[in-house]
């Protein structure tokens, strides 16, 4: 460990080092990276690594769509295969008011360059023959809303480049090292103090998602970041019987199958907060039976593993980017709940930006940490989970 850096991280999630690329490839390259723990071992490690931009609002959706595009590249960008699969997404509507919001959705979308629109269930059909499209059930498909540039991503590989390239230039990654306090003096970060000694900084970055308001009490600022547990689960290989990843708003599942075979399937957060990672037959006994309500071909089909991973929910399902206005030099990445894999190149190249400029870049302006006194709040209900906290 050097003494100073110009730019600390402290978390090494896609997120966290995201921005150590894209700040090393602007030239800033004297940044150190700090985790707790291994490398991409936080909520990355247990990311389902569905990509979109079918967002709501005018402040989400340019984001996650700038996001999709740099995704697009990446693998060429690393000369390393991030396994993008561009299979499209299905958000299904079972009822009138399903359909009216979807509705809004597309027209948003298509307003701000986003390619999505509602298709009909014979279009559906086409798309997803598995899919049970009978009408008269509980819960129908009316309709959906036909994203098809979404995909999925190997989550490690994006963790894995991100490490490696940013290394390339010149960054240093600490993994086991935590980060127990910070150097102040007034209302200016000095740096940080770890289990293995201070290091002084320029600007630190918290980019440390489940434990965001933990690290940011160590320097008296409190976040309005909530950590729940968020489950999936996913089944043996079966040969390919899926094209798309697939997810019902109303019932709050999501399914679609890997290159692997593996059908992954996800839902909503635990309705509780905590810090335990632990999985529950509860959710996989919910998750089973919303995903069979959709696609009863599983019915049976064994569940290989199932897995808890932590999320830092904003009361608003947007995330937090930008300076902390009590405390000079203290950046925040973070707030990233469920919706964060999608988001890492472009939050990445914002907060480099913000950084070397000095200045936040205009797209990341709305998400600032200030919108939670000034009342400016997102309410991006098109994040997975809000429908369920609603
Ligand atoms: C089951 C599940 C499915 C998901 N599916 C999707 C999806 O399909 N699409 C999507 O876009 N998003 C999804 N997400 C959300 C997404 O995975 C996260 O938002 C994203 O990975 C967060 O990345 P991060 O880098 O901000 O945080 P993390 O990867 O959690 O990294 C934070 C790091 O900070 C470290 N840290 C914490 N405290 C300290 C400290 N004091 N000192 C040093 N280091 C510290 C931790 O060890 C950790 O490695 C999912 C999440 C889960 C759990």
């Amino acid at each position: 460990m050097k003494k100073h850096y110009d730019v600390v991280i402290i978390g090494a999630g896609v997120h966290g080092l995201a921005t150590a690329y894209y700040l090393a490839k602007m030239g800033i390259t004297n940044v150190a990276v700090f985790d707790k723990g291994y490398v991409g071992g936080g909520g990355s490690a247990r990311s389902t690594a569905i990509i979109r931009a079918n967002y709501l609002t005018v402040e989400a959706i340019p984001f996650f769509r700038e996001s999709l595009l740099l995704y697009e590249q990446l693998s060429k960008e690393f000369k390393f295969n991030i396994l993008f699969n561009q299979m499209g997404r299905l958000d299904l509507g079972h009822s009138e008011s399903d359909i009216y919001n979807l509705n809004l959705r597309a027209e948003f979308n298509q307003a701000l360059g986003v390619d999505s629109r509602i298709i009909k269930p014979e279009e559906i059909e086409k798309i997803e023959p598995r899919l049970d499209l009978r009408k008269g059930k509980h819960h129908p498909v009316l309709a959906a809303l036909w994203h098809s540039p979404a995909g999925t991503v190997r989550h490690d590989a994006v963790v894995w480049g991100y490490a490696r390239a940013a290394s390339k230039l010149g960054v240093e990654i600490f993994p086991f090292t935590e980060v127990k306090g910070f150097i102040k003096s007034t209302s200016i970060i000095k740096g940080i103090d770890t289990d293995k000694g201070e290091v002084f900084a320029d600007t630190v970055v918290n980019a440390t998602a489940a434990w965001s308001s933990d690290v940011m009490s160590l320097i008296g600022v409190t976040l309005p970041i909530i950590t729940y547990p968020l489950q999936a689960m996913v089944t043996e290989p079966l040969k390919p019987i899926l094209s798309a990843t697939i997810s019902s708003p109303k019932l709050h599942a999501y399914a679609y199958q890997t290159d692997r075979g593996e059908i992954v399937m996800g839902g909503p957060v635990d309705p509780y907060p905590t810090y335990s990672q632990k999985s529950t037959l509860y959710m996989l006994e919910e998750l089973a039976t919303f995903v069979l309500e959709l696609l009863p071909c599983l019915k049976d089909v064994n569940v290989l593993r199932q897995w808890t991973g932590l999320c830092d929910m904003t009361p608003d399902y947007a995330p937090i980017m930008g300076f902390v206005e009590e405390v000079d030099g203290l950046v925040l990445n973070c707030g990233w709940g469920t919706w964060g894999f999608k988001a890492a190149p472009i939050s990445g190249k914002m907060i480099a930006q913000l950084i070397g400029n000095n200045k936040t870049p205009d797209l990341i302006k709305p998400f600032n940490l200030s919108r939670f006194k000034s009342g400016k709040l997102v309410n991006e209900k098109a994040s997975a989970t809000a429908a369920a906290l609603h």
